[in-house]
């Protein structure tokens, strides 16, 4: 039991460790900031400044931020300051802040007066201030920032250039402590202008009496635009109100120098950026609650202020962009098209080049079956063609002799005889038989029989004359046209044939290889005529013992 107890109380004893030892780093891992701004939230240049301090500690960020609205654009009474300072008194006991952001003059203010009352560790980070008295800060300790400088010159200079024809410049302020500031600080540049430039301050006015002033505006005028939060009764005004009020009445070219009227109807300028000062603040106290760096007593310089124009209104008053400084942006400007549509490009692009692809195959395979069918027809007509050569010379040579064929030298013997009819020429015909063929045949094969009539085919070319038509009439039967040839003359040539086939030799065999002949000559006949007299002839030459010519 006692054992039991005594690890149980080690236990405790070593969560109290561990929870003593992670307290420290989990204290060092939650920073608060407090952001203490002049307007009020609704306000772009506010928002815009809050904007600047997210970008450098998201949500996610381990460093907390507290925002706090003075709201001194619409109230600036006495009473309205005290009843701030005692709420802020009760609200400080209840977090000690690592750090404050202040934005604005009257923050400012605010902190140099009650910052070592009611924050009297935190160090305090400025932004957005104007007309700074730096050897003020000299003696501060744990403040520093950055000052909002406009940058007036710049835009005095961009004005006179882009506006030769100008002859007054009128400048349009409010009496805000910050509309008071700028004043201050712009009067002592415009006193380097004064032998250029001709100027008029407006600001004190209700917005009537300002519409009405800007009425009679001649224009040549051109309006600087600096703030316009308040009206001389003391009525707030908003950024988008005021200029509104402007551009109601007023046709002339405004200029500025915040960007929290640019897209709203002035042409441009040099324009401070508050998300700039946010930011700029926002990383000066990351540095310090790290603990990187102390810039304890040090001011920077404003560098947020950039050239911005407004598209729109460079065409308005036909502001050529070339006149305009280079390291400038331009709002409002139209997208190219192809930017415009960008989506609609993309996707269409993907899509013809799908139809392409798609029709590219298509086109393909076409092509290829009709090249494989044209190779087909190609190789059906070369086949047909050479069927059609073979069937040619098939009718009219004869395979086995290389003779006119049976229907060809029938054909030659009509014309021949129409020649003898028309010119009265003379033509014999000679028929003749092998003897005895079917025993060659019986003896030796059919095989050496075709040798045989090969053979005797080649011996009737031979020796008969150019002239003479030669051809295979049957089996074993030939004819012989002897044109120009009268009968006797045709004997002749008969006896010689036979002379040549009997003393023929063929290869190897010795046996007796003759012929029979009959020999007619052409009488004013038929063909059918003149061949049955031819037939009739051999015939008679068989039955009297082969191997002669019967004419
Ligand atoms: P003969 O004419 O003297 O009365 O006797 P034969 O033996 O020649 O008689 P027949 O006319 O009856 O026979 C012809 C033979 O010729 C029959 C056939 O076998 C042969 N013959 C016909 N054409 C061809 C052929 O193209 N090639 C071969 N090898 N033999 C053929
Ligand atoms: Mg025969
Ligand atoms: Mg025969």
């Amino acid at each position: 039991m006692i054992g039991v107890i005594k690890i149980k109380n080690f236990i405790i004893f070593l969560l109290l460790i561990i929870l003593i030892l992670l307290l420290p780093a989990a204290a060092a891992a939650e920073k608060d900031i407090l952001v203490l701004h002049s307007y009020h939230q609704g306000l772009e240049w506010t928002d815009q400044i809050s904007e600047g301090i997210r970008s450098v500690f998201p949500y996610q960020n381990e460093v907390k931020i507290y925002y706090e609205y003075l709201d001194t654009k619409r109230n600036f009474s006495q009473e309205y300051y005290d009843k701030l300072i005692s709420l802020y008194r009760e609200k400080a006991r209840i977090i000690d802040f690592d750090a404050i952001i202040v934005s604005d003059n009257a923050a400012f203010d605010f902190i140099i007066e009650y910052g070592e009352e009611l924050y009297p560790e935190a160090p305090v980070i400025f932004c957005g201030v104007n007309n700074l008295n730096k050897n003020f800060l000299e003696d501060q300790q744990d403040i520093c920032g950055l000052v909002e400088k406009a940058e007036h010159r710049a835009n005095l200079d961009l004005i006179l250039k882009l506006h030769p024809a100008l002859n007054k410049l009128i400048i349009i302020n409010d009496r805000t402590l910050t509309g008071k500031n700028i004043k201050a600080e712009l009067e002592l540049i415009l006193t380097e202008y004064e032998d250029r430039l001709n100027y008029e301050i407006w600001d004190s006015f209700t917005i009537p009496e300002l519409q009405n002033r800007l009425l009679k505006m001649d224009q040549n005028n051109v309006i600087y635009l600096l703030v316009l939060n308040r009206d001389q009764n003391g009525n707030f005004i908003s950024y988008n109100q005021g200029i509104e009020k402007i551009r109601e009445v007023s046709q002339n070219p405004i200029y500025g120098t915040w960007d929290f009227y640019l897209g709203k109807g002035i042409v441009g300028g040099k324009l401070i950026s508050a998300q700039e000062q946010g930011r700029q603040a926002a990383l000066m106290a990351e540095d310090i609650i790290s603990g990187e760096n102390d810039f304890s007593g040090q001011i920077v310089d404003d560098i947020s202020s950039k050239y911005y124009f407004d598209y729109n209104q460079l065409q308005k008053y036909k502001i050529s962009q070339a006149e305009l400084p280079a390291d400038r942006e331009i709002i409002n400007r139209p997208q190219p098209f192809w930017e415009r549509n960008y989506q609609f490009l993309y996707w269409g692009l993907i899509f013809l080049s799908l139809v392409i692809v798609v029709l590219l195959f298509v086109f393909y395979s076409k092509h290829q079956e009709r090249q494989r069918i044209e190779k087909l027809n190609r190789e059906l007509e070369e086949k047909v063609e050479e069927r059609t050569k073979e069937l040619r010379k098939m009718l009219i040579t004869d395979d086995l002799t290389g003779l006119l064929s049976r229907r060809r030298i029938l054909d030659l013997l009509e014309v021949e005889l129409e020649k003898c009819r028309r010119y009265k020429r003379e033509l014999s015909l000679l028929m003749l038989d092998l003897d005895f063929f079917k025993d060659i045949n019986d003896s030796y094969g059919h095989q050496f029989g075709d040798q045989v009539l090969e053979k005797i085919g080649t011996i009737l070319q031979r020796n008969t004359r150019k002239l003479d038509l030669v051809g295979r009439y049957g089996g074993e039967e030939f004819l012989v046209i002897l044109p120009e040839t009268d009968l006797k003359k045709a004997a002749l040539v008969a006896e010689k044939l036979r002379q040549k086939i009997k003393n023929a030799e063929v290869t190897g065999r010795d046996f007796k290889l003759t012929a029979s002949f009959g020999a007619v000559q052409f009488e004013k006949e038929s063909s059918q005529q003149l061949i049955k007299r031819a037939d009739d002839l051999l015939y008679k030459a068989k039955a009297e013992g082969r191997d002669r010519v019967e004419s």
